[in-house]
Formats: C-alpha cells, structure tokens, sequence
C-alpha cells in the first residue's frame, strides 16, 4: 500500500503526458498510440519516428485521439522527421484506400512512404579541386596539363578536372599532395529547369482545341471533374491534354501523369520538354533510391510541379493537385495484383474526388467501366474522332489461318509475308506484334513427349534463346535450357512449341534477308537507356522491322511505320476471363493503330483462327462502337462489371487439400445477403503458384452493394487461417 501512494506520488510529480495515434508502415490496420514528450509539438500528418519492436521507425501521426490509456506507460515518440507532413486529403485516401481493398492501412501507407529516405543526415558537401598556385617539386608534362586547365580558378570535380586536362586522376592526386591543387567545396548545381506553362504549344486543330479549352475549364475550377478523353491513335490526346497540364502548371499547381508502362514514359519525356522546355519529374520502380527521395520530398514541399509515373505515383504526397491524367485508362497494367489489390485509374478518381481535383482518362479504345460511367452521367466525354492532320485510319484485314495459314514451322502466313516485303521494298517500316516473351511457349522432348514445367508453378517452361533459358514468367524460375530431356535423357530431342517473338524475330531474318530487325520486348530491352536508344533507331528509320509485345502496342510514334501485322491475334480470345474479348479488342486495335501514323497511309493484318469472331470483325469493319455496344450487353446480360460487382478471394495453402478445405470453410460461412452470390471455391486460374496450391471463391453482387463491407463482415467471422493457409482479397480483380 505504502508502495502503491508512493507510484502515485512519484506520477503525479510528472507532467501530463499528450498521446498520440501513429500509423506504420506495417501490416496493421490500427494506428499504434505513443506518448509525446514534452515540447515537441505534434499534429495529425506528421511524420515522427517511433521505436517499433527494437527498430525506430517512421509513421505518420494519425486523427482521432489517442487512446484512454496511461500515457506514463505508453513509449514515446523519439521524434519528428524534418519532412513535408501528410495531408488530410493524402491521409482521407490512404483511409479510403484501405477501406475498399482491405488491405491493412498500414500496408497502404508504406506505399506512400516510398522514397522516404530513412535518415538522409546533412546533405555533403561535394568537394572539388582547385589550383593554389603553389609549384610542384617538379613539372612533368600532364601536371603541366593539369595546372593549365585549373588555371582558371574554377571549382572542378577530380573526374571534371582530369577529363578537362586529358590526365589521369592519379597525377592530380599527385598534384594534391605537393600542394599544387587543393579540396575546394563545389558550387551547388542549379536547380533543374522547371516547366513553363507559357511556351506556346502547338497550333490545335479545331476539335483538339475545343477539347483542349474543356479540359482547362476543368482544372481552372478547382473542383472535383473526371473527363473521358477518347481520341483514337494519332488524334492528338496527348497534346490536347497537355494543355491540362499547362493550365494546372500555369495556376502555380501540380499535375500528375500516370502511364501504364514504364517504357512509355521514354518518349513522353522528350514530348513534353519540347512543350514546356523542361522534363517532368519521374517516378516509377527503376528510378533510383535517390532519385525518388528527391522528386517525393518535391513533390511535397511543391517545388516539384509535373510528375510522371507508374500507377504508384497515386501515392506521393503532392502539397497541391490540381490535375491527375490517367494514360491509355483502359491498360490492365494499372491493376496491381500483389500485396494492396488497387487499380490506379480507380484511386485516381477517388483521390481527385477528396483533392477537388479534375481527371483526365485518355484513351483510344475506352474501358467498359468508364464508357458506362460518361452513360450515365458521371464522367464527361470530349471525343476526337479523327487523326490529326487528316491521316487516315489504317486499313485491316484478317487472315483466315485455318484456309491460307503458313507452312508447318513456319509462323507467318504467306499475305503476311508479302505485305512485309511490300513494305519493305517501299522503304518503309513494319511491326510484327505478337504479346509473348521469349522463343517458345512451351519446350518438350520428341521422344518421350516429357514437357517443360515450372517446379513451383503449374506452368509450363518459356524459351528465351536470348538468356539460354528456361524461364517460368510467373515466379521467375529460371534454369539453363538442358541438353538432354531430364525425364528420357534423349539428347538434342526437345524442340519448343509455338512462337514468342524471339522466334518470330529468326523467322522474320530468315525470310526477309538483309533487313535490320529490332525486337522490342521488356526483357530483352529492359526500360532504362538501351530501350531509349533503339526507340530512337526506329523512328528514325534505322529499323526496317521491329518484333514486338504489347510493350510497342502504345504510345509510340513512329512515322515510317507503315504496316502491322499480329501474329496469332487471337490466342487471348478462347480465355475463359469474361474480359478476353475487350481486352484483345484493346490490344489490337492498338497496335494497328501504330500504322501509317505520319505521311503515308496504313495497313494492318491480323492472322486469326476464328475471323468471325466479334472482335475481329469489329475491328476489320472499323465498328469500334458496335465491337462496344455488343461487349457492354453481354456484360449486363451477364450482371458482369461494371453491372455488377465482384471480388475475389484467393487462399493458398502449401497442399491442395488444405487450401481447399480452408475455401470450403469460408464458403460456409458466407452472409447470406439478398443480391449477393458466392461461387466456388474452384481452382484459381493459376491452381500453383511459387509452389503453393491456389484456391478461389468469388463473390458477384448487384451493382450498387457494399462489397467491401459484405466482405470485411465475411471474413471477420472467419476461422484463423492455420497452417500456412494465407488468403488475398481482389475487389474488382482484372481476369476472373
Ligand atoms: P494520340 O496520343 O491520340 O495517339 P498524339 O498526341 O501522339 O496522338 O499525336 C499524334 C501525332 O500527331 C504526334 O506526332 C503529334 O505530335 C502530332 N500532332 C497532334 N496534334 C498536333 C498539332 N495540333 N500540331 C502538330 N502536331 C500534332
Ligand atoms: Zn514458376
């Protein structure tokens, strides 16, 4: 008792302790509650380091009040992080974020954290040389050199100086220890150039610049707008929205473009230095640690105006958004799958509605969801439905393969090779697009017809003869291509089945000798300076045809290319995925819209086993609404999205049985709720992944239903997934 009064009395002598709600950057859905020491003044937004477990981490303080415990036996708080604070909108969507995908917030938030360097210290210093004017002991001819070129006391790096002099850095090193040069601080570089909304763009056409004045009275009133772009390829979508830009930049603002593919930046980039006269800030997964840590903290202090990204720029804490632009809306790229299931075109909505910021979603070929979304009066639409300067839309035609396909082991069909050779003989450039990497889909042995499967996945093997591989493309299993068949050791009998476009590039130098073939494929060009490099060599005309995916299928420009040809179009098409069909649309009507997009006209042809199928006919007829109008009513017929909604639940589990008997547990217990249906559990599309047995069940609902709720009240009830059974949910999943 006597111990208890003297613990009160020694409490009660310390101040009255604040406490606070941190969110990490951990799986965790809850913020965790800290102390706050005395004199630091925090807020909500903050950035603070915590001690988690033994390692200090960075979280952000969090709303609400701290919780109502003893804030003397809660840790404190070891301190702010000197860093542009979050938002109440940036926090609003993290929320939100979270709420819809349930994903823990904390997994959320470690997404807006990227970039955030840990402990960035002081920034150092760089030191340069300069001379003293002090003599050497002695003057060889490259100290002379030296001497010379830093005669001009001007600062200079060792490699700046010895590349200026033509000497080695040793003899600087030299010159450093006689005296002669001597550790100086370099001047700090200037700040990089920032884009200047008043340079004159381009002269607009009168439908580009209708748009163009729309889409700036979007921006200009500062309110929450989405505005469907749709132009077809070449109709100059991307100059009419960057007028957008302009308007937002123009403002003091900050835009954010979003493209689906790295690769598709490149040329960006180059677009839009020509229009404002500086580039756009960067941000995707193969810019550096510490490129990223300057365009987020940029980005947040608002000295950083234009970004471009990948989906995962949605989450930098930008101090003023006026302007998010979604690129190519429709592309499937925009769905993360792993960890937070989110599409970025969906959250960019969402975080412009919490910014009263204004969208853009520009694309040629518009995605369902968004075409029913300007129907029924959510969206705006702006349409330019011609190509700029005139140029007609290229001319398709489908090859009927099962009539005039090509000879056996042979992958082009004889019209495919002659419009090549037309082309070529014409100077001009083809593309043979075919969306397979490596040589071939599938490796097995001639003689005891043992086939080539991943060890982890249920999936076969793919050919890359560029790595001399064997690669699996859904967990990255990679092993030399053997020699001998591993289940009969039959020697040179495996022989790959079908074609990836490294086969496709052989054929293509077998049949048309001489010509300078590029193959543009992410593995083979990966996205940095080399895919720059041979993007250039293409357009201008040092590439007579270019192999490749669906990397080639947008964006590009290339105004000698006049012919395309897709090399089995139709492989997509007898998915089971209810999206196949709009999805190969998509892709096709891309890349044949990659054809005769400068002076001269177009053509396109497509090899199909199935030339009357929808999609094909739609696009050799050029009926893009009618390819539109039949897809939208057999998703509402089928209570498809956006009709309908579904999610998806995957468990794994490291034995088939055990994943299904978890499924089979949670099937049970599902909500019965009026408008919403369970399926399954069924095999996942890919039953083995990374060597664990997948499972899914699927939850289809009326449209207007509260999925995540339904779900989050499912799975709350649900027993503890034990041994090693883990389980993902995908609300609005791409395939299903
Ligand atoms: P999209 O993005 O719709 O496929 P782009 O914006 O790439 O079309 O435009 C296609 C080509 O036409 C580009 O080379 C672009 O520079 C050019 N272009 C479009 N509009 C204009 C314009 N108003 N003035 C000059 N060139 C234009
Ligand atoms: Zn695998």
């Amino acid at each position: 008792d006597a111990g208890r009064r003297r613990q009160e009395r020694i409490e009660s002598r310390l101040p009255v302790l604040k406490t606070v709600e941190v969110l990490l950057p951990v799986a965790l859905d809850r913020p965790l509650t800290y102390a706050v020491p005395e004199g630091l003044d925090i807020v909500p937004g903050d950035l603070v380091v915590v001690p988690l477990g033994t390692r200090p981490t960075v979280g952000v303080v969090w709303d609400g009040e701290g919780a109502a415990v003893d804030a003397a036996k809660l840790k404190p708080l070891s301190g702010k992080v000197d860093a542009a604070g979050f938002s109440k909108p940036m926090r609003s969507f993290i929320d939100w974020v979270a709420v819809y995908t349930l994903a823990p917030r904390g997994q959320v938030l470690r997404m807006a954290l990227r970039g955030l360097a840990e402990d960035p210290g002081p920034p150092q210093p760089r030191i340069g040389l300069r001379a003293t004017g002090v003599a050497p002991k002695r003057l060889t001819p490259a100290r002379e050199k030296a001497l010379a070129a830093a005669s001009d006391g001007v600062v200079r790096s060792k490699k700046a100086l010895s590349e200026a002099a033509g000497v080695s850095t040793s003899v600087l090193d030299g010159l450093v220890a006689e005296g002669a040069l001597q550790p100086a601080p370099l001047p700090p570089p200037p700040p990089p150039r920032q884009p200047d909304p008043d340079l004159p763009g381009p002269e607009l056409s009168v439908e580009q610049a209708a748009s163009a004045r729309a889409l700036r009275e979007a921006v200009a009133a500062r309110a929450f707008s989405v505005t469907l772009l749709d132009g077809v390829t070449g109709s100059g979508k991307t100059e009419v929205y960057c007028e957008a830009v302009a308007e937002a930049l123009s403002a003091g603002r900050q835009a954010l473009i979003l493209a689906p593919e790295i690769a598709l930046t490149i040329p960006f980039l180059d677009r839009f230095a020509k229009r404002f006269g500086a580039r756009p800030a960067v941000w995707h997964a193969s810019v550096g640690e510490k490129g990223r840590a300057a365009v987020r903290a940029g980005v947040a202090d608002g000295s950083v105006r234009a970004v471009v990204a990948a989906r995962s720029g949605l989450f930098l804490p930008f101090k003023d958004l006026a302007l998010i632009v979604v690129d190519e809306e429709h592309d499937a790229a925009y769905k993360q799958e792993d960890g937070v299931a989110y599409n970025a075109r969906d959250m960019a909505v969402v975080r412009a509605r919490i910014e009263d910021a204004a969208v853009v979603l520009a694309s040629a070929t518009p995605s369902i969801e968004t075409r029913v979304n300007v129907e029924r009066g959510r969206y705006d639409k702006l349409a330019l439905p011609a190509r700029f300067g005139g140029r007609a839309m290229p001319a398709v035609q489908a090859i009927d393969m099962r009539r005039v396909g090509p000879p056996r082991g042979s992958w082009l069909a004889p019209a495919m090779v002659h419009a090549v050779t037309e082309t070529l003989a014409a100077g001009q450039q083809a593309l043979l697009f075919l969306n397979r990497r490596g040589y071939a889909p599938l490796t097995l042995c001639r003689r005891c017809g043992h086939r080539m499967k991943c060890p982890n996945c249920s999936a076969w093997l793919v050919e890359h003869r560029f790595r001399a591989s064997l690669v699996c493309h859904h967990c990255g299993h990679s092993a030399p291509t053997p020699k001998t068949c591993p289940a009969c050791a039959a020697e040179d009998a495996l022989v790959g089945c079908g074609p990836g476009v490294e086969r496709i590039r052989d054929e293509a130098a077998e049949r048309f000798l001489g010509a300078r073939i590029s193959i543009l494929s992410s593995d083979v060009m990966g996205a940095g300076e080399r895919l720059k490099a041979e993007l250039e060599a293409i357009e201008r005309g040092e590439i007579d045809i270019v192999v490749g995916t669906q990397m080639v299928t947008k964006g590009h420009h290339f105004p000698n290319l006049t012919f395309v040809g897709a090399i089995d179009a139709d492989f997509a098409l007898g998915a089971a995925d209810p999206r196949a069909a709009e999805r190969t649309f998509q892709m096709l009507q891309q890349v044949t819209g990659r054809a005769g997009r400068g002076e001269k006209p177009g053509r396109a042809l497509i090899q199909t086993h199935d030339p009357d199928h929808a999609v094909i006919r739609a696009l050799v007829a050029g009926d893009r609404e009618g390819f539109y109008r039949a897809e939208t009513a057999s998703r509402e017929a089928a209570m498809m999205p956006p009709f309908g909604r579904l999610a998806g639940i995957v468990i794994s589990a490291p034995t088939k049985e055990a994943a299904e008997a978890h499924g089979r547990a949670l099937a049970r217990i599902a909500p019965k709720v009026e408008g919403v249906r369970v399926l399954g559990p069924a095999e996942a599309p890919l039953a083995m992944v990374r060597g664990r047995a997948r499972v899914r069940l699927l939850a289809q609902s009326v449209r207007d239903f509260d999925m995540p709720g339904f779900l989050r009240d499912w799975l709350g009830a649900a027993p503890p997934a034990r041994g090693g059974v883990r389980i993902a949910v995908d609300v609005d999943p791409q395939s299903f």
